[in-house]
């Protein structure tokens, strides 16, 4: 589902931002991706969803080759993945809605489709009854569970995360992470960036440790490794 062949990034100041990445993650998977700050997350998850390019190596996602991928071909890979941030990135001018059907709209689906799953899948993060605020009503957990949605309204089959809980408190991170775990266990590939200790040794799930550009290590039900 998401494979990367000796994948190197370069960036133009020529910082080696990753050096040498192989990597294999099947469908089904829920993966922490961990490593202390500056080693190359951010780097690693933008090449899935092709904000950046390798500067050497290959990379495919849903058996596209993204590293080859034309720009004009990029939306059309984002629908098949859900992102999600540390800042939620909502738009602050829609409602909750809008905030969601959004990403129908501009692939033309009618209105009552996207009624019909804008409202299944604010029903899955439980704000259907938020629809109609907008986002500097809500907390930063609802906030996270909007974009949550948002990421879901196309049925991805992989669910990106970059510091998904970085700007929320312990108990709201846990119910994010609750909602992380029930969508996986519906099918969707979670890749997720994250320095959450707790959750990462609680949850159990492959840990993949970036450090230096590198894959330092890779485990099955892993743990977080650091003391920071
Ligand atoms: P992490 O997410 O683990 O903190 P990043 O992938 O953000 O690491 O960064 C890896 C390295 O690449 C760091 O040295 C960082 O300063 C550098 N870097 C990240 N983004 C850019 C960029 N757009 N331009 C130049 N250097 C960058
Ligand atoms: P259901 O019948 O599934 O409960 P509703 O259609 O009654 O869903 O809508 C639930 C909430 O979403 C209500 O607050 C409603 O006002 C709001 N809502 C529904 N459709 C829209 C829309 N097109 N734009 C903005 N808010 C909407």
């Amino acid at each position: 589902m998401i494979e990367m062949q000796d994948v190197w990034k370069t960036y133009p100041n020529g910082v080696n931002a990753l050096t040498g990445i192989d990597i294999q993650i099947s469908k089904g998977e829920f993966v922490y991706v961990v490593g202390p700050s500056g080693a190359g997350k951010s780097t690693f998850i933008k090449l899935m969803y092709r904000e950046e390019k390798p500067t050497k190596g290959t990379i495919f996602v849903n058996g596209t080759n993204v590293s080859e991928l034309k720009n004009r071909y990029t939306p059309k890979l984002r629908r098949s993945l859900g992102v999600v941030f540390q800042d939620f990135k909502l738009l602050p001018r829609l409602t909750v809605y809008e905030n969601v059907a959004f990403a129908m709209e501009v692939i033309e689906k009618s209105k009552r489709e996207i009624k019909k799953r804008v409202m299944e899948v604010l029903d899955l993060v439980k704000l259907k009854h938020k629809a109609r605020f907008f986002p500097n009503e809500l907390s930063g957990g609802e906030q996270q569970r909007v974009a949550i949605a948002r990421a879901l309204v196309n049925s991805p089959g992989i669910l990106i995360a970059d510091e998904p809980t970085g700007n929320l408190d312990p108990e709201t991170s846990w119910e994010i992470m609750k909602l992380f775990d029930d969508i996986n266990y519906s099918g969707t590939t979670i890749v997720m960036a994250t320095h959450n200790r707790e959750i990462v040794n609680t949850m159990r799930k492959r840990v993949i440790a970036v450090e230096n550009g590198k894959i330092a290590r890779d485990q099955h039900r892993g743990e977080y490794g650091y003391e920071d």
